[in-house]
């Protein structure tokens, strides 16, 4: 249930305040209350709106529900008849009053950053190098390619914590004994012996196969054990046997709209000088937008973007009223929880490698007379 609407007489997104101030001028009637809508006005905006996440129509204005003492909700739009497209981002009854995390409201003007941004989105909407419909069009290219590429999360929660523990265990065990050189009383007596590795690459050696599994990972290089790795945790939780988008297939549109976005935000005074560069969504968006109408060809992408900032700083804000989209939300964490995935990686059960590590040690030193552990490996 969004809070604006794509209008296709009038190309934009447009929230429930704009659309009934434009109809009242259209039709020549007042516009009095949200509970007044008149049917012929209803019956133009089933035909006219769409939905921002799957462009169906058949919009119906919500009244917002009021609440004591509380500032009450904006109104917003429904889209019973014939309903929303499965996968549509406004779908559910959580996402009633929230802009979804890969929409970006190009009208937001909150900082430098994103009014440098809006300033660039009016310039290029001005000079026609893209329009209010090409940003739609943008969306529901994004929209089409999300639901023929999706895929079951199957992850499971447990492999980061599982594969950090491992990770730990074969650092741990850098300079333990070679394999297969046998621990005698005169290598046990040594006052430096370090036994916390020597029980480290003994309990490795129980996990020949998962050591395999974190060869592979280093191999493929998936960045699992940073931020976005734990991200990918969190994803695999909450959308455990979900169907999601499968990012891996737009993984050449992310690297090209990466770098349009660091070239932007490097060689752009406005946005060099706001805090924040290049990373964020609405100049990550942006970039997506130059990219999309070019047909993903960088060059052409950064000729437009020269052309819009040699002249931005005069346009009409009004134009700026429109939803972008970030097709490349959480795409780190998404990408890694989609190739950790596919390795199918099994979790064994009940096993906890830190507790192994120090029984083996506390079991060595007994066996060799040395004194016991004094910390924890
Ligand atoms: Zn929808």
């Amino acid at each position: 249930m969004p809070l604006t609407a794509y209008s296709t007489s009038q190309p934009g997104e447009h929230d429930v305040d704009q659309i009934l101030k434009r109809l009242s001028a259209q039709f020549g009637q007042p516009y009095t209350s949200v509970d007044a809508i008149p049917e012929a006005w209803r019956d133009y905006l089933r035909r006219d709106l769409q939905c921002p996440g799957c462009f169906v129509t058949g919009a119906e204005v919500v009244r917002p529900a009021a609440k004591t003492g509380r500032a009450s909700r904006q109104s917003f739009f429904r889209f019973t008849t014939p309903g929303h497209k499965p996968h549509c981002e406004f779908g559910s009854p959580e996402t009633a009053n929230a802009v979804p995390a890969n929409m970006v409201s190009f009208s937001e003007s909150r900082s430098n950053l994103t009014r440098a941004v809006r300033e660039l989105v009016c310039t290029g909407i001005e000079q026609g190098v893209f329009s209010q419909v090409s940003i739609r069009d943008m969306r529901e290219w994004f929209f089409n390619r999300k639901v023929e590429s999706l895929v079951v999360v199957t992850l499971d929660p447990r492999l980061h914590k599982w594969l950090s523990d491992l990770q730990l265990a074969v650092f741990r065990s850098t300079g333990a004994l070679p394999a297969g050189v046998t621990l005698t009383p005169e290598i046990a007596a040594m006052p430096e012996f370090d036994w916390h590795a020597e029980a480290a690459r003994r309990v490795m050696e129980r996990y020949t196969q998962h050591r395999a599994n974190m060869q592979t990972i280093q191999n493929q290089r998936v960045p699992m054990f940073g931020d976005a790795g734990k991200r990918a945790e969190s994803l695999a939780q909450r959308f455990q046997g979900q169907a999601v988008f499968d990012p891996t297939v737009l993984v050449d549109e992310y690297r090209k709209t990466c770098s349009l976005a660091d070239f932007i935000g490097h060689n752009y005074a406005p946005l060099k000088a706001a805090k924040g560069g290049s990373g964020t969504v609405s100049v990550l968006a942006f970039s997506a937008l130059l990219l999309f109408i070019r047909g993903w060809d960088i060059s052409l992408a950064i000729a437009d973007f020269a052309k819009i900032a040699a002249t931005a700083g005069h346009s009409n804000q009004d134009l700026g009223n429109v939803m972008g989209l970030n097709p490349f939300h959480d795409y780190e964490a998404w990408r890694i929880l989609k190739q950790m995935q596919d390795l199918n990686i099994v979790v064994p059960e009940n096993v906890d490698i830190k507790s192994e590590r120090m029984a083996m040690e506390v079991e060595l030193r007994a066996q060799f007379g040395a004194p016991p552990m004094l910390d924890p490996a």
